[in-house]
């Protein structure tokens, strides 16, 4: 059976060592890191997520604003904000929730945040500093993911890794992560053919796929490592559950170790989105970024 890889008590873990790292900050350089959340309109979920990521911003001691917009906010108005914000010192950290009512274009907004306070990472000066190897803010989730496997495996250097999905938000920067970890990365999607046998090949897993219990513990190298990224609700026994990319019933039998869903990556986004807000911090006041 797998060892299973508890996503929960390893953020937990992660937020304690923040709040340490910004009581510090406070006292020796009289910073105190903070993150600004944008919502525009009543997304059930996104409500949720947003009142989360304030909670949790608040418990490591970090300043937290949020902006709630209605969800007819004209364009140039949710821009005006994000310009605000750019020019507010005591913001370091900018995270506008995705998705965007359908009138606003959210490449533009997501382009007009500062790349220095692009906490999320989404930016296209991010996304082409992490692609040459610069340093440079890294979108949450991958970080986490990249954080557990290597939690579990210590260096990652020379494992075959297979990334199922190629979005922007997850499979492509998880898949520059691995490499930068040294790892010989393949990355999958829908066009890849006999996708079993290309997961076969992997020491570790990482799924990103949002498809139900897709990969089965029959398509994975004994012993594998796996990392499931996807969170799907679905019906079963006529209630509502949560449920990865990955059959874990089937796959907990073959690998090495496993993330579960819930408690696995989930609960890593936000704890990383903490991480990246004190990085944006220290990067904006010249100080050396703290160990968390
Ligand atoms: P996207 O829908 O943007 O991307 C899915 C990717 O999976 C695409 O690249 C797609 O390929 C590929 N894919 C779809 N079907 C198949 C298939 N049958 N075989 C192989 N590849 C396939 O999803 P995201 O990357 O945004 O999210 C992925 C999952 O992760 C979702 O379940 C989501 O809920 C979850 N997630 C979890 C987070 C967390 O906090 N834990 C945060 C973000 C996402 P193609 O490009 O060819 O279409």
């Amino acid at each position: 059976m797998a060892k299973i890889i508890d996503g929960k008590a390893y953020a937990e873990g992660l937020r304690g060592r923040i709040g340490k790292a910004v009581a510090a900050l406070m006292s020796e350089h009289g910073l105190t890191p903070g993150l600004a959340v944008v919502l525009v309109g009543e997304d059930p979920a996104s409500k949720v997520y947003v009142a989360n990521k304030a909670k949790q911003t608040v418990e490591v001691g970090m300043n937290s604003w949020e902006h709630k917009l209605p969800a007819d906010t004209p364009e140039k108005d949710l821009l005006a904000l994000v310009e605000k914000l750019n020019n507010d010192p005591a913001v370091h950290g900018i995270l506008v929730q995705l998705p965007l009512p359908g009138h606003i274009d959210s490449t533009k907004v997501l382009t007009a945040i500062s790349p220095a306070k692009d906490v999320d990472g989404f930016h296209v000066v991010n996304v082409g500093k992490l692609s040459t190897g610069q340093d440079s803010l890294v979108p949450c989730t991958p970080v986490g993911s990249v954080m557990l496997a290597k939690d579990v495996l210590g260096k990652l250097d020379g494992l075959e890794a297979v990334v199922i999905g190629r979005s922007n938000i997850v499979g492509k920067p998880v898949a520059q992560l691995l490499l930068a970890e040294n790892c010989t990365v393949t990355i999958a999607h829908s066009k890849t053919k006999d996708l079993p046998a290309v997961v076969r090949r992997a020491d570790l897993v990482i799924a990103a796929v949002g498809r139900p219990e897709m990969v089965k513990g029959d398509w994975l190298k004994p012993g594998a490592t796996v990392i499931d990224v996807g969170i799907n609700r679905i019906e079963r026994d006529g209630k509502g559950k949560l449920v990865g990319d990955c059959d874990y019933a089937s796959c907990e039998k073959v690998a090495g170790a496993i993330t579960p869903v819930p408690g696995g990556v989930g609960p890593m986004t936000i704890a990383c989105l903490l991480y990246n807000t004190v990085k944006a911090a220290c990067a904006a006041k010249g100080i050396p970024q703290p160990e968390m």
